[in-house]
C-alpha cells in the first residue's frame, strides 16, 4: 500500500498546516475578491498558492495572503490597459483605435441582450446594425448605401469574390500590399475564387495596361488598392479612381477601391491621404475601409458605393461568415455620431500644446524636452511626419515602464527613452509622471539585483 502522506511524522509536517480549499474559497475576502472571475479560475488561484507552501517556497500562515494578493491582481481578462507614449496614432500592436467615450458607453450599453436586428416598435425582425448604417450614411452622403463586416480584410475579400469569383480581378503591380503579420491582399483575394491579374510593373501601370486586359472580357472587377502602409517615389506613375472609374466601367465592370485608412471626407492634417467621399465622387462603385484605423473606430470593414453593389455583396453567402458582432455596431455609431475619436483629436495635435504638455511633465519628473515627429503608423499616411515633442528620459526606464500599472510603451532611440503625448491622453498626465516614478524606484532595486 502507497504510505499515506500523513504518516507518523505526519503530525509535525508543516504542510499539514495548509488551509484547506473549501476554508480558503468560504473566507469572505476570497468571496469578495473573486467577483469578477469564475470558480475554476478562483480554484486554480487556491491550488497555485497551496502549492507554493507544500514547496516550502511560503509558510502554511501566508497561504491566505497569498490567495488574495493574487486575486486582486488578477482580472478576467488577460489584456492590459497600455498607455501609448510612442506617437504612432494607429498602433496595430497596441490594438489600433483607442475608443472614444462614446463608443465606450455604446460598446457596455450593447452588451447585454440589444435590438441589433429587431424593431422594438413592432416586434418584428429588422435590418441588421441599421443605426450604424444610418450614421455611416449620414457621415458619408456620397455613399447610396453601406454594409459592415468584420474587418477591411473581409471586406475585400467579401467584394472581391461576390463581384468577380471565377473571373479575374485587375490589380496594379505597384499596389501588391503586404499589410501586417505577413499578410498579402492578393494571396487573401486569390483564396477565395477572383484569379488577381496583375497590371503594369512595381513603378508605373498606365491607362493602356488596365483598357488591354480588360479587352480580353474575362475581367470581373477593377481593384485600385491604396499603397497604406508604403509609397513608391522617383519614376512612378498611377491612373487615379476617376480615370479608372471611366476605363472599367467602359468594359461594364465595376471598380472596388480598398483604401484601408478610413477617411469618410479629406482631412487637412492628411493632405495627400485619400477618403471615401472623393472616390465615390471619382466613381468607385464600393469604397472599402476598416474601422479601426484613421476613423477611429472599432475593428470593422467598411463596405461604402452604389445601391446595387452593396446589395449584391450583402446577399453573398460570405456576407454571413464576416458580419460584424453587435459590439462593434455599436461601438462604430457612436464613433461616427459622437465627438472627434481620440486618432482624429491624436492626428490634429498642436505641436505648440504638445511641446507645453511635455515641459510640464519634464519639470516634475526631469529629462529634456526634444523634437520627435509622430506617425499615423498602420493603415495611413504612410511615412507622413506629424512635428511634435517627446520627453528624453534614461533609457533603462523602458522595461519598467512596460511592467508597470498602467503598462507604458516608450521608444528607445539614441540611447534615450522617448515618451511622445501625442497619444496619451491629457488627464492621463498625472498616471503618467507616477508610472516614470515608480518605474524609476524599479530600475533601482534591478540595477541593485535586489529584483
Ligand atoms: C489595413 C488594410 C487592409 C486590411 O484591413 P484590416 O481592417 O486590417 O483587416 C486592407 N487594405 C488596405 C489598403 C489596408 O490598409
Amino acid at each position: 500500500m502507497p504510505q499515506s502522506p500523513t504518516g507518523d511524522q505526519g503530525a509535525q509536517d508543516p504542510r499539514r498546516r495548509i488551509p484547506r480549499t473549501d476554508h480558503l474559497l468560504a473566507l469572505p475576502e476570497v468571496v469578495a475578491a473573486s467577483g469578477s472571475m469564475g470558480e475554476r479560475v478562483v480554484r486554480d488561484v487556491v491550488r497555485a498558492a497551496q502549492d507554493r507552501a507544500r514547496r516550502g517556497e511560503i509558510a502554511p500562515e501566508d497561504v491566505q495572503a497569498a490567495v488574495l494578493a493574487a486575486l486582486g491582481e488578477h482580472s478576467a481578462s488577460s489584456l492590459r490597459p497600455v498607455l501609448n507614449a510612442t506617437g504612432v496614432i494607429v498602433h496595430t500592436n497596441l490594438g489600433r483605435a483607442p475608443l472614444s467615450a462614446a463608443a465606450r458607453q455604446a460598446l457596455q450599453d450593447a452588451s447585454g441582450y440589444t435590438d441589433v436586428e429587431f424593431d422594438l416598435a413592432t416586434g418584428a425582425r429588422a435590418r441588421r446594425g441599421a443605426g450604424a448604417r444610418a450614421a455611416l450614411l449620414a457621415a458619408c452622403p456620397a455613399a447610396e448605401d453601406a454594409l459592415v463586416v468584420n474587418n477591411g480584410a473581409a471586406a475585400l475579400l467579401l467584394a472581391t469574390t461576390a463581384l468577380a469569383a471565377g473571373r479575374e480581378v485587375l490589380w496594379s503591380r505597384g499596389e501588391l500590399v503586404e499589410i501586417g503579420a505577413g499578410f498579402r491582399l492578393a494571396e487573401l483575394v486569390a483564396s477565395a475564387g477572383a484569379q488577381v491579374r496583375e497590371v503594369g510593373t512595381t513603378n508605373r501601370t498606365h491607362a493602356a495596361d488596365y483598357r488591354d486586359a480588360l479587352a480580353g472580357g474575362t475581367v470581373g472587377a477593377v481593384l485600385k488598392v491604396h499603397t497604406s502602409n508604403y509609397r513608391i517615389e522617383g519614376f512612378t506613375s498611377e491612373v487615379g479612381i476617376a480615370e479608372l472609374a471611366g476605363i472599367a466601367h467602359a468594359h461594364g465592370v465595376p471598380l472596388i477601391a480598398d483604401l484601408g485608412s478610413g477617411l469618410l471626407a479629406p482631412e487637412p492634417a492628411l493632405p495627400a491621404e485619400p477618403d471615401t467621399a472623393t472616390a465615390l465622387a471619382d466613381g468607385a462603385d464600393v469604397v472599402l475601409t476598416s474601422g479601426d484605423k484613421l476613423l477611429g473606430g472599432p475593428q470593422a470593414g467598411i463596405l461604402l458605393g452604389r445601391a446595387e453593389v452593396i446589395a449584391r455583396l450583402a446577399r453573398h453567402p460570405l456576407a454571413r461568415a464576416v458580419r460584424a458582432d453587435k459590439l462593434a455596431l455599436a461601438a462604430l455609431e457612436a464613433t461616427l455620431a459622437g465627438p472627434v475619436p481620440p486618432v482624429l483629436a491624436a492626428l490634429r495635435q498642436d505641436p505648440v500644446a504638445l511641446r507645453e504638455r511635455t515641459a510640464r511633465l519634464a519639470e516634475r519628473v526631469g529629462g529634456s524636452v526634444v523634437p520627435h515627429d509622430g506617425r499615423v503608423g498602420g493603415g495611413g499616411g504612410a511615412e507622413v511626419p506629424l512635428p511634435g515633442w517627446a520627453l528624453a528620459l534614461e533609457p533603462g526606464l523602458a522595461a519598467p515602464l512596460r511592467a508597470g500599472e498602467p503598462a507604458v510603451v516608450a521608444t528607445v532611440r539614441d540611447d534615450a527613452c522617448l515618451l511622445d503625448l501625442r497619444c496619451v491622453p491629457g488627464e492621463a498626465d498625472d498616471t503618467l509622471a507616477a508610472a516614470i516614478e515608480a518605474a524609476r524606484a524599479g530600475a533601482v532595486i534591478t540595477a541593485d539585483g535586489k529584483r
